[in-house]
């Protein structure tokens, strides 16, 4: 199966740039984990939208046995996520 090249929107609202980052927290209930997408962005879109999501982090309300673990960047690559400690190092 070929590859498809698709360009994923930064989900900014006015924003026409290509989404390149994915800020997400894992999230387990004990039984699957699996990453919660808070929000797709651009290189400069990341600061605000990691902002945002730790805040929906902190207010969000888990059920007893769930965890959802501070949010995370991560880069968009062909192979899936991948987790950046800084973003500037993957542009
Ligand atoms: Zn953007």
């Amino acid at each position: 199966m070929p590859l498809t090249d698709y360009a994923v929107r930064c989900t900014t609202r006015e924003c026409p740039r290509e989404a390149s980052f994915k800020v997400a927290s894992q999230w387990s209930d004990g039984l699957t984990a699996e990453l919660k997408t808070y929000a797709l962005c651009c290189y400069e879109c990341v600061p605000a939208r990691f902002a945002e999501a730790q805040g929906k982090q902190a207010a969000c309300s888990l059920s007893p046995g769930e965890t959802l673990a501070p949010p995370e960047v991560f880069a968009l690559t062909s192979h899936g996520p991948q987790r950046v400690a800084d973003p500037a190092d993957s542009v």
